[in-house]
């Protein structure tokens, strides 16, 4: 079995492909180093949904429905889980997520349609439920705050602690782990790189946001960045006029995409979008401007007054992968000796445990609920599942423009006012960048 991508993809199905077949000769090829993508630069929140689930749901039967939600909202369980029986510390920590109305009052109307869409799904009301303004301010001391949708299964651990965790516990376990080992290609269970060629039974497609080079993925799934910031480690005093000290994550209602948590050294990770490069190429350098540092620093302070003057220590960036489906996919294309999974849309840190368990699973021919689940595809090719995306620079155009009517419709909103102004024949990027952003 070999494996393209070293991120949480490829590492947790590499995980579980040894827990069910101990025997398996499994390699991993990371072209860089492992967790050089997304896997290693993101924002840490392990979430108990997907992006896009309303459209694997569409057409179920509200059973389906509850056992699916169910299943996500476990996945945070499991994955805490397989940690704790592992021994590998990466600061996991079940902490819950409150979508916030805490910047301008039609947030709460945002945050409250929020709510209903996930108990229309499935998610029980044990899953997620409403906080007044009070009960929110009992958990973070917003500036204004107005109430908060509060999911239980969500959690927070470091994304780099958990990588080096999975490679150690990898390599001892007697996989192959390869770093600067970039595929060039992968055709007919041969698996090319610079330095020679591997066949497999089955080839694992494990590269995300990170698939500019691989042709038979890259126009499935496109990058597009995110970027986070990170404070100093906080005194107690500012702490005590933040909150957070059950370390909830919390998120606002907002085309901005904003989203934090406090972290177990005591530091408020921050993260807000990014942007869509033409030609989909991907975010390999992690620094990001100060410009970009600063607008993000804007909205935390915004949002928490007492941050005014603290220093932002780190900021970093990265690209995550979108299916022009706008739903995460697992895909067991048993004839052509090829597995992949991705389109994330940004919540990839939980699905890539769920996705790399599930393909685990299928390659290995085994029956679950997962592998029964809507978004776990055998005997189609990715081409049947995901369509290509447009090509550009109708993409990068499009991009720009939602990007900036997002802006001002923002700015509409806070004072009130709500004006359509996407266009609606770009529907279709409107779509993609709320999953992303919403
Ligand atoms: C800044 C940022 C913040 C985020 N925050 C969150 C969050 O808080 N919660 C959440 O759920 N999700 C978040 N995400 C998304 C999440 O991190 C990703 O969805 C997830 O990590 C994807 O994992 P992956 O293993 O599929 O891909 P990646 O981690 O991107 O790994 C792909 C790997 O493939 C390698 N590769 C590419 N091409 C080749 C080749 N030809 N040969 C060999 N190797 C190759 C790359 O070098 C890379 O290491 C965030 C993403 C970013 C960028």
């Amino acid at each position: 079995m070999v494996i393209v991508g070293g991120g949480f993809t490829g590492l947790w199905t590499a995980w579980y492909l040894k827990q069910l077949a101990p025997h398996q000769d499994i390699r991993v090829l990371e072209a860089e180093h492992f967790g050089h993508g997304a896997s290693g630069r993101n924002g840490g929140w392990v979430i108990g949904n997907i992006a896009g689930l309303e459209r694997h749901l569409e057409g179920l039967d509200i059973g389906t429905r509850q056992d699916l939600c169910r299943l996500l909202g476990d996945n945070v369980d499991d994955l805490g889980s397989a940690l704790a029986a592992a021994g590998i510390d990466a600061d996991f920590h079940k902490g819950g997520a409150l979508n916030v109305a805490a910047r301008y009052p039609a947030q709460e109307a945002i945050q409250r349609r929020y709510l209903a869409h996930l108990h229309e799904l499935g998610f029980s009301e044990q899953h997620c439920q409403w906080l007044s303004a009070d009960e929110l301010t009992d958990m973070a001391r917003f500036h204004r705050p107005f109430g908060a949708a509060f999911q239980h299964q969500v959690a927070t651990l470091h994304p780099r602690k958990l990588i080096n965790g999975l490679v150690r516990k990898l390599a001892a376990a007697g996989v192959h782990l390869h770093e600067q080992s970039r595929v060039i290609s992968t055709a007919e269970r041969i698996v090319s790189t610079h330095e020679g060629s591997i066949e497999a039974r089955t080839v694992v497609i494990a590269t995300e946001g990170y698939s500019e080079q691989l042709a038979n993925i890259r126009r499935h799934v496109i990058p597009v960045e995110s970027l986070v910031i990170a404070t100093e480690p906080l005194s107690d005093a500012t702490w005590d006029a933040v909150g957070l000290a059950s370390r909830p994550t919390f998120a606002d209602a907002s085309r901005l995409i904003n989203y934090g948590h406090r972290t177990r050294d005591g530091r408020l990770v921050f993260g807000a979008r990014g942007n869509y490069r033409l030609g989909a190429r991907s975010r390999h350098s992690a620094s990001i401007s100060d410009s970009d540092i600063a607008m993000r620093q804007r909205l935390l302070v915004d949002l928490f007054p007492a941050l005014e003057d603290v220093e932002v220590s780190h900021g970093w960036g990265g690209s995550l992968g979108l299916s022009r489906s706008f739903r995460p996919h697992a895909v067991l294309a048993s004839e052509q000796g090829l597995a992949t999974a991705g389109g994330y849309a940004g919540e990839g840190v939980a699905a890539s445990h769920l996705m790399g368990r599930t393909l685990a699973e299928m390659i290995l021919g085994e029956d679950s609920l997962r592998t029964r689940a809507p978004w776990a595809v055998q005997g189609k090719s990715l081409e049947e599942v995901v369509r290509r995306w447009e090509p550009e620079p109708l993409r990068w155009l499009a991009a720009q423009t939602i990007l900036t009517s997002y802006a001002a419709e923002e700015a509409l909103m806070r004072e009130e006012r709500h004006l359509p102004l996407i266009s609606p024949g770009l529907g279709w990027l409107n779509n993609a960048f709320a999953s992303v952003i919403e």
